[in-house]
């Protein structure tokens, strides 16, 4: 068996400079949440030309793919990629070396398919991370339920096996009173405004009584027409996050409450608008982490300081909550950089990016072989995503 990884080792590292070139291209070539037409189409190339048999536009969501190579009856391990950017930003989250260390790894296990344990190896490409919710689509559509467990990298600051990620909820409030001149016949208006304001008064002071884990953030999208008219509509948009489902549409009512109180404290009517994609949190599977970690090491990663409150959220929380499924950070960037920057952004395409990316690969291919070479494993992560 330390034969097998340490080809695939080395199939990593032949392969370097090719994925290192991809990752600059994907780089190079900013595409938004389900416009990654190009970064889907050179990631499925790549894996049709390392072997996979590649499906585009599964699920119906046209920049999402999926490679496959099976080698008999056996376990299904899913390794996914995101490369959607960010608007007006780039690839400042990185997801460029999230794609290709994914096809990296599954390059690598093509490298010695007749060496490798009956099974499917999957490498699926899950668009619109950031805010669009593609991995929720490809759940809808059916798309991880014959894979076992799955596993994806993100890049950061430092390496860390497992990060917790909130679930996150998005509501949009639309106030409607009436409009009137401002000076000559204000109280002939209703201000919606001023129930805009009062919501983020009343979310100001519902922030004491929460939990400090959780996180309550909101803009004004609509606050007026001109400061001579009383303002007849008013928007506003806020993210709500816990670590619990539960807690979180708890403090989502709450966070409505406030709204509610708000509008008729104005007079003013109110539009409650739960968007789509709601995120759910990262739960962590010990037996996937465990392999991670043991593997980790062999590609040279070593594990940084734990930074409990730098808490974000993803879709991939919501592919936890379905089937076994973990998101080690890898460092890709020098310690201290703060994701969705200008430093990070230029920080994905560095000589340490290049090196997390190859590392990456190596440890998602080695952990895919030991979940095929021992089913067992398959089997006890399973059970330990039921009792979670
Ligand atoms: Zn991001
Ligand atoms: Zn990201």
């Amino acid at each position: 068996m330390g034969t097998v990884k340490d080809a695939i080792v080395q199939a990593v590292d032949r392969l370097a400079d090719e994925l290192d070139a991809l990752s600059h291209r994907i780089h190079d070539h900013p595409e938004l949440g389900y416009e990654e037409v190009e970064a889907c189409g050179w990631l499925g190339d790549f894996l049709s030309s390392k072997g996979f048999a590649v499906e585009t536009g599964i699920a119906g969501v046209a920049t999402a793919f999926r490679g496959t190579i099976e080698t008999g009856p056996g376990p299904t391990i899913a390794i996914l990629c995101e490369y959607d950017a960010l608007p007006g930003l780039g690839h400042a989250c990185g997801h460029n070396v999230i794609a290709t260390s994914g096809v990296g790894a599954g390059a690598a296990l093509a490298a010695v398919k007749g060496q490798l344990p009956k099974g499917r190896i999957q490498v699926i490409g899950t668009p619109a991370e950031e805010g669009g919710g593609g991995k929720v689509k490809l759940i809808d559509g059916g798309v991880f339920e014959k894979v076992d467990c799955a596993m994806m990298i993100h890049g950061f600051d430092r390496t860390l096996l497992h990060q917790d990620l909130l679930g996150i909820v998005r509501v949009n409030f639309d106030y409607t009173g009436k409009a009137s001149h401002a000076s000559a016949d204000p109280w002939e208006g209703v201000n919606a405004l001023d129930a805009c304001i009062q919501t983020f008064n009343a979310v100001s002071m519902l922030r004491q009584q929460m939990r400090p884990e959780c996180r309550i953030h909101g803009i004004i999208t609509n606050g007026g027409a001109a400061a001579n008219i009383i303002p007849e509509h008013a928007s506003a948009t806020f993210l709500v996050r816990a670590p619990k489902i539960d807690a979180m549409w708890a403090l989502y009512r709450r966070v409505v409450a406030c709204a509610e109180g708000a509008a008729r404290a104005a007079g003013v009517e109110l539009k409650v608008t739960q968007r789509e994609n709601v995120y759910e949190p990262l739960t962590s599977n010990p037996v996937l982490l465990d392999l991670f970690a043991a593997n980790m090491k062999t590609a040279g990663l070593t594990e940084g300081e734990p930074i409990p409150d730098r808490l974000g959220s993803s879709d991939i929380g919501n592919v936890s909550q379905v089937i076994p499924a973990i998101q080690p950070m890898v460092a890709i960037a020098p310690l201290g950089t703060a994701i969705h920057s200008r430093d990070f952004l230029e920080a994905a395409v560095k000589p340490l990016a290049r090196a997390g990316l190859v590392a990456a690969a190596k440890t998602m291919a080695m952990t895919t072989f030991d979940l095929l070479a021992e089913p067992a494993l398959v089997d006890k992560a399973k059970q330990e995503f039921a009792r979670r």
